[in-house]
């Protein structure tokens, strides 16, 4: 079906839409929070005491795991996920696509005798062996050694997900090669938290702190996300392919009225919400908030922080969940950051701290000076980071789709700063100088010895143009693009974290080894870093060219798009950092900047062959009908004597011409063959990506003149306002 039936027929279905969705299921949260995971409750009840105790010193004290227990434990999860009705079990891994991958297999056995037997041992707990060579490893291993396995990651609990038809096992994993190198996103975060524990805890010593459980980081991601009917994505080829539009005019009305965030939610939207929360509680995910966007149909919802690694898992399973039930509500959610032009696109704010359970977050002032002078050095040790790291971490967010919305004044620029708000700023000031003073009693003020002045519990807020905002107790880092894993990011931050505590750690070890008294070791060591560092600290207006001169008179980096931004992923800066602490190594870290910018270049080729295809059978040919019915009056009008030139035919058929132009130009530039992937990928960036442009704006005109009965195209309008 095409053109306009297709439309019509998408806003019939909506406006009759009725959700097939059982009456309203009124459990209690609390009951139904965590059902569906094999948590610590069900683990102390269902495992041996000596077994449950081994377990929880592996997944709260980060020790090894006993491999003794695994034959235990594999029992009572199976029997426990057999009770629920799992039929199959599944290790559940994050491959660089991004994506979260699984492969079933069911528990029964054949026992002989023409029965079967459900069978789960302690191997196929631990381990895993799915077939690895469709996966991309970025030369880390050649087919004919494809072997990849996935290791049980105890620190993540199992899980049960539901399915109308039967429920099945989830077995969180890490994914790596047969010789050891990672092949996913979660080893090297459990290997950054390793690094970052042992170096947090030496500067924690130092301050007398000692605490058991490991120090990792902290994570709560808000999640941006588009809702639309699902109907319009059926007649538009770049949403059900690509997850953005390629062509289409600005609405009449878009955010400009400020009418959509934190408005009333619609009605089908809040009820996929409900439903979304239902099965994130039972996944024991903790969904906290929910509420309009800036844009419209545009949604977010977010967790309490946890800690990184679950808060990642987590994460995967929130898009995860909403996509499957926005089908459930007849509607489509689009994850990818940038759906439609002209409005906002959609981002992942990464709250991130450092910390545990029992200190707390690190970048928490606390009340007494002593906690202040530990904030300080946490607190520097960030924006030491930062400053030397700030490439990484951008690379970190370099995708083809977040390209479109970094720097484009609705998300921070691609320049890493951080923004301290006044207060802090002020006090970095008056370190920097020499002396702190407190800014009530104005009584000069000593690291250590005197209390900051209260610090405002979310200064955040105020500049939404920070990529790196300090938010009272945590950091925001504001670039993470909505569709992406906020594993890369951590990886980032934990191991730039752990070499600047390192070098904190090392410097205050000499100086207090030298008899210095600790304060005036933090007082000078603090003084020092932030004099060489503070180029990194910005509060203005980020979205600003000024802010843009600025930045490169204080030589940040400032990485446009992608193929500007991955190199950093493997510069010699790069490579030392996580060598060093044992993260990722030179291979592992050249085979995901292949991975990514192979990516890129997927993306955009697709993309380019999509916008090609749509302009030459569905947009030329809209075009084509219109003019034939203005050539037809014309004809008629001069036919019974009128002699007018119409000036509207002129028009679409200039407009149809440039299309083509433009259509042939793109479709000449994706003949070009580089030499290797990132010459391709710069020449899609340079080239093809403004050629794209070039056809849509042809396009939008003759959306703009051509009549709407004849375009089969659903409009931003009609995307965006009919729910
Ligand atoms: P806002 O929109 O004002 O930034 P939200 O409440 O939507 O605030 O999101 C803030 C997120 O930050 C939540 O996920 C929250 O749990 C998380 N968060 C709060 N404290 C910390 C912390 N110390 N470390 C990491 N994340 C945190
Ligand atoms: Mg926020």
């Amino acid at each position: 079906m095409s053109g306009i039936q297709a439309r019509l027929n998408a806003i019939s279905a909506i406006i009759n839409f009725k959700p097939g969705h059982p009456p309203l299921d009124l459990t209690k949260p609390t009951d139904i929070f965590g059902c569906n995971v094999f948590s610590d409750k069900v683990m102390r009840e269902r495992l041996p005491k000596d077994v449950y105790k081994s377990l929880r010193k592996t997944v709260e004290y980060g020790e090894k795991l006993d491999p003794c227990i695994s034959d235990i434990v594999a029992s009572a999860m199976k029997d426990w996920a057999i009770e629920r009705g799992a039929t199959h079990f599944t290790h559940v891994f994050y491959p660089l696509t991004g994506m979260t991958a699984e492969k079933h297999d069911s528990f029964l056995v054949p026992d002989g005798k023409g029965g079967a037997l459900a069978e789960f041992s302690g191997k196929m707990l631990i381990q895993g062996e799915p077939d690895a060579s469709s996966f991309p490893s970025g030369g880390l291993r050649t087919t004919f050694e494809a072997r990849g396995y996935t290791a049980w990651d105890v620190t993540s609990p199992a899980y049960i997900l539901e399915n109308p038809n039967g429920t099945f096992l989830c077995i969180p994993t890490a994914f790596v090669s047969w010789t050891g190198e990672a092949l996913d996103k979660k080893t090297p975060l459990l290997r950054s938290n390793q690094a970052l524990n042992k170096q947090a805890k030496r500067v924690l010593k130092l301050f007398g702190v000692d605490t058991k459980l490991p120090v990792n980081s902290f994570a709560g991601p808000e999640q941006e996300y588009f809702l639309i009917d699902r109907n319009f994505v059926f007649s538009r080829p770049d949403l059900l392919i690509a997850g953005r539009t390629l062509f289409g005019v600005k609405s009449a009305k878009g955010q400009e009225f400020e009418d959509q965030y934190f408005g009333v939610i619609p009605r089908r939207v809040l009820s996929f919400m409900m439903e979304v929360e239902r099965e994130l509680y039972k996944l024991g995910v903790p969904v906290k908030t929910r509420h309009n966007e800036v844009a419209p149909s545009q949604f977010e919802i977010a967790p309490i922080y946890e800690s990184g690694n679950l808060a990642t898992d987590h994460n995967q399973m929130v898009m995860t969940v909403m996509r499957s039930v926005a089908k459930r509500y007849g509607m489509i959610c689009l994850l990818h950051e940038k759906p439609f032009a002209g409005i906002n696109g959609s981002g992942k704010h990464l709250n991130y701290s450092i910390g545990n359970a029992e200190l707390g977050s690190l970048f928490d002032p606390g009340d007494t000076p002593h906690d202040n002078a530990q904030f300080l050095v946490f607190c520097v040790a960030a924006i030491r980071a930062l400053h030397r790291h700030g490439a990484l971490l951008r690379a970190t967010v370099a995708t083809a789709s977040n390209d479109h919305r970094l720097g484009a004044n609705e998300a921070p620029p691609a320049i890493m700063s951080a923004y301290l708000g006044e207060q802090l700023t002020d006090v970095f000031e008056q370190i920097k100088k020499g002396k702190l003073k407190d800014s009530k009693t104005k009584g000069v003020m000593h690291v250590g010895v005197d209390t900051l002045p209260p610090l405002p519990m979310d200064p955040g807020d105020r500049n939404r143009t920070s990529p790196f905002a300090f938010t009272g107790n945590r950091f925001e880092f504001r670039a993470v693009g909505s569709s992406q894993s906020i594993a890369g990011s951590q990886v980032a931050l934990n191991t730039m974290m752990a070499e600047s505590l390192d070098f904190v750690a090392t410097e205050l070890e000499k100086a207090v080894k030298a008899k210095t008294k600790l304060n005036d070791a933090v007082q000078t060591l603090l003084q020092k870093l932030i004099k060489e560092h503070d180029a990194v600290i910005y509060n203005g207006d980020g979205y600003t060219e000024a802010w843009h001169k600025e930045a490169a008179r204080r030589k940040l980096p400032n990485l446009k798009n992608t193929p500007e931004a991955l190199p950093a992923l493997t510069s010699p800066e790069t490579v030392k950092l996580f060598t060093a602490y044992g993260v990722l190594s030179e291979a592992e870290l050249h085979s995901r900047k292949e991975i990514y910018i192979e990516q890129y270049v997927k993306t955009i080729k697709t993309e380019a062959a999509l916008c090609v295809r749509m302009a030459k059978t569905i947009i030329y040919p809209a075009a084509v009908r219109y003019q034939g019915q203005l050539a037809e009056t014309c004809a008629n009008l001069k036919a019974i004597g009128h002699d007018f030139k119409m000036i509207t035919l002129d028009d679409v058929t200039a407009k149809m011409r440039g299309l083509q132009d433009a259509a042939a130009k793109l479709e000449k530039l994706m003949e070009h063959e580089a030499a290797d992937t990132f010459k391709e990928a710069k020449h899609l960036c340079d080239k093809v990506l403004p050629a794209m442009l070039k056809v849509r704006q042809f396009a939008d005109d003759l959306e703009m003149v051509v009549a709407d009965d004849l375009w089969s195209l659903p409009s931003y309008q009609e995307m965006l306002f009919i729910r």
